[in-house]
């Protein structure tokens, strides 16, 4: 039987390990980390649990995008919070809040309403989005054609209302949304996912790391915490295990790696099967921006809880266009439940470009200096003070309140300037930008947010790409029977 080792425990590297070890693998995960989860690591601060990255996922009604995969994982018996149906989503734009409810149906109603005289175009929107998601499983078979569609142009050539076509891209923080290169695949499904039903988890992340690793463990996959792994080892043809924290080799016939690709390559040394070319190739491809956010703790029965969530634009914000600037000019609100009707704590999360905080790379992690913690304070008040356009008392609710910045997220997830979600894809050069599991390097594979998709949903999709390229498609399906 085949050894496999999986290099990094978030969410890729735990759904990869899972089905091999369901197939009968043995598997091994090693996470340098001291928890597991990356992006869905989990934080508490006086009593309150925050989320590091993940916050809702989109598609787990029974005829949603998730729904088969999440039974599959043994997940939808958490405790799953469905969003407002009539709103899991408000925009406010232009001004105007607008409500994005769950359901294609009520979508169509509820935009046609604000947008009367766009209803065909709205109609055409969402059936456009329906076929995209109903695609998501042929895409492990064929690339979509759809990788080679831009989004942008998609939108400003069938939507004529600028405004609806900021309504239409306004939630859509949960992607980097450039009007050059974002496709139409990615764009659609992931707000075809989260249109069909929006879901919060109680318990964050962190509830998804303990089912994720119970069940792996009752599998006999075992997972190793604090075990970085310095180097992939090869006989210059294949790969032969890895070694852990400069000191221990490992030895496997396969590895799985769930870490971004230019640094999945770094770990291996010199070997005729990865060119330079290879390598300098993943080196060059654009990351999207990270994230920086405002964990706050709030005033007792200041704040309503919103079993939505909050986008909010001020007039200079450019949605297809994101440049870092002093100023933030979007946020994205999200609420954890509280009790009697309020919200004790919620996040806010705005874009930020590894160029802002760039010049304190190589300061250390817990000691930074005062001009970064400052940098982080007028960030934070500029961000209150955004929503506070929105929602006036919100100035004066928050007690306490914590941050993070791209810097943060290299720290705690390896990943190269904070990126939050990974590759860019770009629809001009799929071939590029949509990396394959499999590599020069032979049993070396590829998984996680960096290949197909970012996401949960994207992420999901991929550990099935990944596995099956270890196994074979029909060995999959048999397997998760889809
Ligand atoms: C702020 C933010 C908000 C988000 N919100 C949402 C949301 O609401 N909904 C949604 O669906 N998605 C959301 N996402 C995206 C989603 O969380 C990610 O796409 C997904 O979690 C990425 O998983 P991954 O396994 O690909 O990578 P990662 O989570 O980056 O996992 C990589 C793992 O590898 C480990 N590692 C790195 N180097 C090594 C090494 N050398 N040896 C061993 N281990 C190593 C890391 O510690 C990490 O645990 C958000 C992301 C961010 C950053």
């Amino acid at each position: 039987m085949e050894r496999i080792i999986v290099i990094g425990a978030g969410l890729g590297g735990l759904e990869t390990a899972y089905i091999l070890s369901r197939m009968g693998y043995r598997v091994q995960l090693l996470e340098s980390g001291a928890q597991i989860g990356g992006a869905l690591q989990t934080y508490r601060r006086k009593g309150f649990l925050f989320d590091s990255g993940f916050h809702y996922v989109g598609g787990l009604d029974p005829q949603g995008s998730l729904y088969q995969l999440f039974r599959y994982f043994k997940l939808l018996n958490l405790p799953w919070r469905q969003l407002d149906v009539d709103a899991a989503d408000v925009v406010s734009v232009g001004g105007r809040l607008f409500h994005i409810p769950q359901g294609h149906g009520r979508f169509t109603e509820e935009l046609s309403y604000c947008f009367p005289n766009s209803r065909n175009e709205i109609l055409k929107y969402s059936a456009m989005l329906q076929t995209v998601g109903d695609n998501i499983f042929n895409s492990l078979n064929t690339q979509s054609d759809l990788f080679g569609v831009s989004a942008y142009d998609w939108l400003c050539q069938e939507i004529s209302d600028p405004l609806l076509r900021k309504v239409l891209s306004g939630t859509s923080l949960k992607m980097h949304l450039d009007a050059n290169t974002t496709p139409l695949y990615v764009f659609a499904q992931i707000n075809n996912s989260f249109i069909q039903s929006s879901w919060r988890l109680d318990g964050g992340g962190e509830s998804l790391c303990n089912a994720f690793a119970q069940q792996l463990d009752s599998l006999g996959c075992k997972i190793k915490t604090n075990a970085h792994v310095t180097q992939i080892t090869n006989d210059g043809e294949r790969v032969t295990g890895v070694v852990v924290n400069a000191s221990e080799h490992i030895e496997a016939n396969i590895v799985v790696s769930d870490l971004h690709p230019s640094v999945t390559y770094s770990l291996i040394p010199e070997t005729p099967v990865i060119h330079r070319i290879t390598r300098s190739r993943v080196n060059r491809l654009r990351n999207s921006f990270g994230m920086f956010t405002v964990n706050c703790i709030l005033k007792p029965r200041t704040i309503p809880y919103l079993n939505s969530n909050v986008y909010i634009y001020d007039d200079e914000a450019d949605l297809w266009n994101y440049t870092p600037s002093e100023k933030p000019h979007s946020v994205l609100v999200n609420y954890y439940p509280g009790d009697f009707g309020y919200a004790h704590h919620l996040d806010l999360l705005t874009p930020m470009d590894f160029s802002e905080v760039e010049k304190w790379q190589d300061t250390k992690f817990g000691s930074r200096p005062d001009d970064y913690i400052q940098f982080k304070k007028d960030k934070a008040e500029a961000l209150i003070q955004l929503v506070a356009t929105q929602f006036p008392s919100f100035a004066n609710a928050v007690d306490t309140y914590y941050t993070s910045t791209p810097l943060t997220y290299a720290h705690y997830t390896g990943i190269p300037k904070g990126s939050a979600f990974g590759v860019l894809k770009d629809w001009r050069s799929p071939i590029t930008t949509l990396i394959s599991p499999t590599t020069p390097l032979k049993g070396l594979f590829l998984t996680g947010q960096n290949l197909n998709l970012h996401g949960v949903l994207g992420v999901s999709m991929t550990s099935l790409l990944t596995v099956s390229a270890i196994t074979g498609i029909q060995a999959l399906r048999t397997e998760i029977n889809i």
